[in-house]
Order: structure tokens, then sequence, then C-alpha cells
């Protein structure tokens, strides 16, 4: 039997069954439904894409998989061509991994040991923000600021080595004042934190922290896992202020096959560049560089230029602000929107209690968590199926 994903298995309703999905669309024996969170954000493109679908039937007629330990091969080697040339600066060297959470293991791994090969062991510390969500494994439960996780917290106390900061700049201030000399990195979520409650804040933030990131010698990591390829309405967030190490996931291969990236610049790189083989960075997914998953993100990125789809994103925008624009309720908290992303937080979690079953008979699927409705609509969506993911959440509190 499966166990399923944040589930009490007790009290778990039925999930829906799939058995076909196409665009927007999911398909269960009795209806079909937009996928208004694409599939956990990753299905930029939607769903049976032809041209993502024909990546993987072409590779998986040469060879699927092999090992990155010893081979290479052209799936790989193209892709991290493509993101040297997608990603801007000198954020060029890019380490493969299966999943985000790991994808994020391997950034902090990297911060830490960046400084060790100095000699600089006093830096044990990451600094993150409050809400942080960074992954599900046990490092990035420990950065990351999750109620879901708090069993750690009383298992094994207060954390030691994480300091959380919000996102305002005194605090950020103070923080790098306190903590500067143990400090290996700052991890944030840039602009928007998805899984803790869809979150936004200001740019100015992140150019105070690589201000002072610069000041204080601390590696900044952006984990661009959701934010990336155009959420936020920006290609990246990574365009507008450059981190040291950047982290990509989830629509990497337009949600296809799971796979994900760390990307560090040259000085990061330059760090574990040694004749010291004791420098060296000690980590290898079996899967990284899958050769499916690189051939699927390759023909995700060349679409995402190709059709423009930061044109498709900004029109998203524009129809979520006409279309929520004034809408409030007594219910609710606050309407918040940015880029690709629209969310209604609510005052009591219980408002929401049904809402699924509710969008699934307007023909939407829907996926609230905490005190958030929202919606993360693939961008290939028209216009009229946008409307009716919206005009759905508009009903419920009708
Ligand atoms: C989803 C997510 C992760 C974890 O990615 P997985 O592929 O689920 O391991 C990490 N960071 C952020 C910001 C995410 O949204």
């Amino acid at each position: 039997m499966i166990w399923y994903p944040y589930q009490q298995m007790k009290t778990m309703k039925e999930p829906y069954k799939i058995i076909d999905a196409e665009g927007v669309f999911l398909k269960t024996p009795e209806r079909e439904m937009i996928d208004s969170i694409s599939s956990w954000w990753s299905v930029i493109h939607g769903y049976k894409h032809p041209v993502l679908t024909e990546a993987i039937k072409s590779q998986a007629d040469q060879f699927s998989h092999v090992m990155l330990g010893g081979l290479t091969h052209e799936p790989v080697l193209k892709l991290a061509d493509k993101l040297r040339d997608f990603l801007q600066g000198d954020l060029d060297y890019c380490f493969f991994s299966d999943s985000g959470s790991v994808a994020v293991e391997v950034a902090l791994k990297m911060a830490l040991q960046y400084y060790v090969n100095q000699g600089e062991m006093e830096r044990t510390k990451v600094l993150s923000l409050t809400h942080a969500y960074h992954g599900d494994t046990f490092k990035t439960m420990e950065v990351g600021d999750d109620e879901d996780y708090h069993f750690i917290l009383e298992a094994y106390g207060e954390k030691k080595d994480v300091i959380h900061v919000p996102t305002q700049i005194p605090a950020l201030e103070q923080a790098f004042e306190m903590y500067h000399q143990q400090l290996n990195c700052f991890i944030v979520e840039p602009l928007l934190q998805g899984a803790g409650g869809m979150r936004m804040y200001d740019v100015s933030f992140l150019i105070k922290a690589r201000e002072l990131c610069d000041r204080y010698g601390v590696l900044l990591i952006f984990d661009e896992v959701a934010t990336g390829f155009g959420r936020t309405g920006n290609r990246f967030v990574a365009d507008l202020v450059q981190p040291d190490i950047l982290v990509l996931g989830k629509a990497l291969t337009g949600g296809y096959i799971g796979h994900a990236v760390t990307v560090a610049n040259r000085k990061v790189y330059n760090g574990f560049y040694s004749d010291d083989s004791d420098k060296a960075l000690m980590h290898g997914p079996t899967f990284m560089g899958n050769a499916l998953a690189c051939s699927a993100a390759l023909a995700s990125i060349e679409l995402f230029e190709e059709e423009d789809y930061m044109s498709k994103i900004y029109r998203i925008e524009e129809i979520t602000r006409r279309e929520m624009a004034g809408f409030t309720n007594d219910k609710i908290k606050e309407v918040r929107m940015m880029g690709g992303c629209v969310c209604v937080e609510v005052k009591e979690a219980d408002t929401l209690k049904g809402y699924q079953q509710f969008a699934y008979e307007h023909g939407v699927f829907s996926r609230p968590f905490l005190n958030c409705m929202y919606a993360m609509v693939p961008y290939i969506i028209s216009e009229e199926q946008l409307v009716r993911v919206l005009d759905t959440m508009k009903a419920w509190f009708a």
C-alpha cells in the first residue's frame, strides 16, 4: 500500500485517481479538472506537451540513464552549457541531483566546506528566514522553519547551528552584526516563500542581503526550486540580485521527471579547485544528470525561450490582478499576487475545509494548505481557463 505525503493515513480522504492528463487538464474517470497548482508548481508547459514527450522518447531510444561517476554524455553537457548561458553572471558550475531537497543539501554542504577548505573552522552556522521551507531532508528541515517539523525541536531541543530572521532589514543587519563570524551562508527563498505560506517580500531586502554578505564574507544562497523559471514574474530572482549559489528544481524539467541542480559561481567553485583531493566536493546522487531528465530540461528551457514564456507570465499576472481587483470578504486576511502566483490568505484555516472538493466539482484541482488558498497555474493556461480558476476561488466565499 502507498504511504501518501503529508497525510494522516487514518483520516485521509481518497485521492483523485488520474487516468490521463493533457494541457492544463487532469482527467479522472468522472471528469476533467484544471490543475491550478501545476503538480506542486512544476508543470509549467502543461501535460503531454509534444516537444517534451518527444525529447524523452528519443533519448530513451539511445539510453535512459548512465552514472556520472567516470562517465558523461551529451544531454548533461548540453544542459550545463544551456544553464551557463541562461543564467546571469558567473553562475556557471552545475551540480545535478534528483530532487530539490538534495540540491539544497548540496548547496549547504558547499557553503560549509567552502570555508573549511580555507581553514575557517568557526563558520558552522546558517542564517535563514522565519517561515522558511527548503525541503524535507534533515538539514533542510533544520534550516527551514516549518511548523510541521517542530517534532524535531521536541526531539533534539534548540537548533544550534541555524539562526532565523524575518524579512525585515533591521533584523537582518542585527543578525549579521551578531553572528557574521560564525556564518557560512544566508539561504533564502527569494521574493516568494512558498510552502511557508506564500509570503511575499520586497527585493530591497535581497539587495541589502547581498551587501551584508559581501561586507562580512558570507555566501548567499538562493533556493529558487519554487521561484525559478518565471514564477515571481522574473525569469529568476537571481536576474535581479546575484547569489553565490543558486538552487533550481521543480520546473527545471517542466515537471516531467524529478531533477534539480545546484549552480555555483566561480568564487565557490574555486574554493574546491585544488591539488588537494580532500578539498573536493564529496557528493554524488546515483541518478544525478539522468539523461531523460536532462533531455526534458533542455527542451523545457528551449520552449521557455522560443515561446517567450515571460510574456505569458505577465499576461497571467495582468488577468489575475484584473479579476481579483477589490475582491475581499470578512473571512479573508489578505489577497496577494506576484507573477504566476496568487494567494488568498484566510483568517482561520477552517474556512478552507471542504474547498478542495468544491473546486473539484467546479472542474478545478486545488490543494489549500495552512491558511492559504492559492493558484500557481501552468503558463500555457488560456484566459478563459484562468478566469475559471479564479472564479472558483471567489465562489467559495460567496
Ligand atoms: C519543493 C521545494 C524544495 C524541495 O524540493 P523536492 O524536489 O520536493 O525535494 C526545496 N525548496 C523549495 C523552496 C521548494 O519549494
